[in-house]
């Protein structure tokens, strides 16, 4: 058996990266970009008003201001002529500024009389309120670095430059083989000693807030020969394999030699570790392969440890292991076994509470639960203050 870090490790040496591909802009939220990206223009375009106001010629003057003529403009293609001596120009926000201005004084600092405009210099120099072209950025320069996010600004940032396709790491395909010949879907009577699968909505509610859309669930009942034609079946057509149940050391637990009969290589089985202990990852040259024991709060566990974070290092995300805080416990837990234990727990302003019902077959706790902490292999006690590593479900 193997420690929680050895695992981690064994992943990252195998993990997979996705192709890169085009997508266009609005498909790419949430994905993750393959490629540094460059600016295709300068932006801003051109100098223009960063203020409802007066464009005007700065002379050096820091003081009160007469102007007898003004001229018009608004933002858009219009607007942009020479500027005479004395005069100043209406603009607006985002309107290019005319030859020969240098400066926007905004409307709050202008006063009209008679004809005259009058302008109070004193809080401006030049410059003042004019965005130059290129302020921002150059033609050429890097605006969005590879492995970022695409979150709505970024869009906003790339529409803002004109892009349109955007490279992002292509998302896998994913197969979830539920077993067991216990299992009904919901929607369905339940006859004695039956349960309902929700392994299988688990795992694709998981793969959904991945933005995973490629996402098929398969049941295989507990005979080896069925399982392992479905098994090949799945290996031509996706690129990550995630089985539930059936990994352990019953005698209907047939995912192991199902697995073995189509070439999947093993990386490791079994992690000293508490729920999920047969965890088994496996590959074959281009696909990774995860076999969950059944009990939920294993799938669970094991799918955020373990499942996600080589999901992420596929759909291009750098830090894949780091998603923890450190928080103090507010109350008491002792264990015995020396396995590291992946507890519910419920995280507030004071720390982060051990909840009860840790069984791994049960699901209550869950509805409370917004947090799981670890406790290492060699900790047997943990008290109030004790800092726990706490991950978000
Ligand atoms: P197994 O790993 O197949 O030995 O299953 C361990 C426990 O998890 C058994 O009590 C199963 O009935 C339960 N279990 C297995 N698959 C599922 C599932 N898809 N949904 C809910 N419970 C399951
Ligand atoms: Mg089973």
């Amino acid at each position: 058996m193997i420690s929680v870090q050895e695992a981690k490790e064994i992943l990252m040496a195998n993990a997979i990266r996705g192709t890169k591909h085009n997508v266009p802009l609005i498909d790419s939220l949430g994905k993750i970009v393959a490629e540094d990206i460059t600016s295709p223009c300068d932006v801003p375009y051109f100098d223009n008003s960063a203020m409802d106001g007066y464009a005007i010629k700065w002379n050096g003057e820091n003081n009160f201001r007469h102007f007898d003529k003004q001229i018009s403009g608004k933002a858009g293609p219009t607007g942009c002529s020479n500027l005479p001596a004395e005069s100043a120009f209406r603009i607006f926000t985002g309107a290019p500024m005319p030859k020969g201005a240098d400066t926007v004084i905004p409307q709050e600092f202008v006063t009209l009389e008679n004809g005259l405009l009058s302008f109070d210099l004193e809080k401006f120099q030049k410059g003042s309120n004019v965005r130059y072209q290129g302020n921002q950025n150059k033609k050429g320069d890097l605006i969005l670095k590879k492995h970022s996010s695409i979150t709505p600004g970024t869009i906003g940032l790339l529409a803002s430059v004109g892009i349109s396709q955007v490279p992002v790491y292509a998302a896998p395909s994913v197969a979830i083989i539920v077993t067991g010949d216990e299992l009904k879907e919901i929607g369905q009577d339940l006859e004695y000693g039956e349960i309902y699968n929700s392994n299988g909505p688990t795992l694709k509610s998981y793969l959904r807030l991945l933005g995973i859309e490629e996402v098929q669930e398969f049941q295989a009942p507990d005979k080896l020969e069925s399982l392992s034609s479905l098994v090949k079946e799945v290996l031509v057509k996706f690129d990550f394999i995630l089985f539930s149940g059936g990994i352990s050391v019953g005698e209907y637990d047939f995912v192991k030699t199902a697995m073995k009969e189509n070439g999947i290589e093993e990386l490791f089985y079994k992690i000293k570790q508490r729920p999920g202990k047969p965890l088994f990852a496996g590959k074959t040259a281009t696909q990774l392969v995860f076999a969950l024991p059944g009990n939920p709060a294993s799938v669970i566990s094991c799918f955020n440890q373990y499942v996600r974070p080589t999901l992420k290092h596929y759909l291009g995300f750098e830090q894949v292991w780091e998603d923890y805080e450190l928080l103090p416990c507010t109350n008491s837990f002792s264990k015995k076994p020396p396995l590291t234990f992946f507890l519910k727990a419920l995280k507030s302003k004071n720390g982060v509470e051990i909840l009860g019902g840790q069984e791994s077959f049960n699901l209550l706790s869950f509805g409370i639960s917004n947090a799981f902490v670890e406790i290492p292999e060699d900790c047997n006690q943990v008290n109030p203050g004790h800092i726990l590593k706490v991950y978000n479900w």
